[in-house]
């Protein structure tokens, strides 16, 4: 004779994995709290949508917090919150601790697809007045089309330096926009697959119309638009050689759903991380360890470059710490035995496509941070896989402060994957695993997040940072 019903519901409780909603549990009561925390990160993620203005953000939410620039300090010492840019488009928090010579860093980037110009942009077709374009990172070139867009960036010009220009947010600022080719005509171009239905030549970006009344002048709408881009900047052609302007969807933030429970908006891959770190270094107590908070560039295109988490800044900014901190210390040891996270999103489970998905191992929106062991493609390629001890101590983490999270994998095998900084970071030898929240329409114009999972992702942070049980394995 077995046992009773109700020991085996007892033993199933305790042998099952049981994830729910963090609403209903960890979260219970908390949608006050949830709710101001998303307010702040919507007008955050609002007013960073390139690199620079990112990098920008995050200096001001720095200084705010007491952060200093690290190059103002000769000395540093326990308790020291410092930082340092790379180029304006990558930068460092650091708060060190009692033990400067062991690091918890989160790493996460600020960059997301989005439209560059060509080098020689600006030209006239048809009596309208285009810039041409080149997208930046993974992304359907489909969604570019018919969304209108805002230009962030600067300009190197000749007569006037450095020129910075901001335009399409605001409500009653223009915006500009890539026309797709209407239905009516669209017979051939409806073969097309999705990959090849815009083509990276057709990203041209509507700039002018009004042409300049003169007849001798060839080109009228090109003149009226480079006399006009003259006028206010002191632009000439030749500057837009010299120039990074970008062009990002012009859609605000917003909250979804009847219940305010999620939120939509541009680039939160992965200013979602970046916002939530960023809070977590700000809002930890004086840490055991020295905590690192590294937001990087170029992650959407490989990592690569002086301002990505390939290249040699995490180090060199170690030697300058070690330098300053006054102690006998090598900065390879530092690194190796350092803690780290790649604070990264995941794709959560879209209820419109769940066959790329495998049920046991998707990621629900709502059931909290991500906590994902390995990432890449195909068997485990181009991704770091953490070690089961590492895995271990980040569950504890979770576990021991009510943390609502989960763990699964991107997609089904061999139908796609991704990368994050992951693999940069444990190049040198330091444990990391990829630890954020889901979305969903990942790379899109309006990607998706719960706010329950953002709220989740700075507890976690800031929990792995103020952990004071440093493990070794
Ligand atoms: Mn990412
Ligand atoms: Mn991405």
């Amino acid at each position: 004779m077995g046992k009773d019903n109700s020991d085996y519901r007892e033993l199933q409780e305790k042998i099952f994995i049981d994830r729910k909603s963090g609403w209903t549990n960890q979260y219970q009561g908390q949608q006050e709290e949830i709710f101001e925390f998303a307010e702040k990160y919507k007008q955050f993620l609002a007013q960073s949508k390139t690199e620079r203005l990112c990098v920008k953000n995050i200096v001001k939410i720095l200084e705010k917090n007491e952060f200093e620039d690290i190059d103002k300090k000769n000395e540093i010492n326990q308790g020291d919150k410092l930082y340092q840019i790379f180029r304006n488009k990558s930068i460092l928090a650091v708060r060190v601790g009692e033990k400067p010579d062991q690091l918890r860093i989160v790493g996460s980037h600020v960059d997301s697809p989005r439209l560059d110009l060509k080098p020689n942009p600006v030209y006239e077709d048809s009596e309208l007045a285009l810039f041409k374009g080149h997208y930046y990172g993974g992304l359907k070139k489909y969604h570019l089309m018919n969304t209108p867009l805002a230009i962030h960036g600067v300009v190197m010009t000749k007569s006037n330096g450095k020129i910075e220009i901001s335009l399409g947010e605001g409500e009653d600022e223009p915006g500009f926009i890539i026309p797709d080719l209407l239905i009516h005509l669209s017979k051939d171009r409806m073969k097309k697959s999705a990959k090849k239905v815009v083509k990276g030549e057709e990203l041209n970006i509507l700039v002018g119309h009004i042409p300049i009344d003169e007849e001798n002048i060839e080109e009228k709408v090109k003149f009226a638009l480079l006399k006009y881009l003259h006028q206010e900047y002191g632009i000439i052609e030749e500057d837009f050689n010299s120039a990074e302007l970008k062009f990002v969807p012009a859609e605000q933030p917003r909250d979804i759903g009847f219940d305010r429970g999620l939120i939509s908006g541009y680039g939160q891959d992965d200013r979602i991380s970046v916002y939530t770190s960023l809070k977590a270094i700000c809002n930890s107590g004086n840490t055991k360890e020295t905590a690192i908070a590294f937001f990087t560039d170029k992650e959407e295109t490989g990592s690569h470059g002086d301002t990505g988490a390939k290249s040699f800044l995490l180090q060199n900014f170690i030697r300058n710490y070690i330098s300053k901190i006054g102690q006998e210390l090598e900065y390879e040891e530092l690194l190796e035995d350092a803690l780290s996270i790649s604070a990264d999103v995941t794709s959560g489970l879209n209820p419109n496509f769940k066959e790329v998905h495998e049920k046991e191992n998707a990621i629900h929106l709502g059931r909290g941070v991500s906590i994902q062991k390995y990432g890449g493609s195909g068997g485990k390629y181009s991704t770091h896989d953490a070690h089961a001890e590492y895995m271990a101590y980040m569950r504890r983490i979770a576990n021991e402060n009510n943390i609502p999270w989960q763990t699964g994998e991107l997609g089904k095998i061999d139908k796609g994957g991704g990368g994050s900084i992951g693999m940069f970071l444990s190049r040198y030898g330091m444990n990391c695993i990829d630890i954020g929240p889901a979305v969903l329409g990942m790379h899109s114009p309006s990607e998706i997040s719960s706010k329950l999972d953002l709220f989740a992702a700075y507890k976690f942070y800031k929990a792995f940072y103020e952990d004071n049980k440093y493990p070794k394995f």
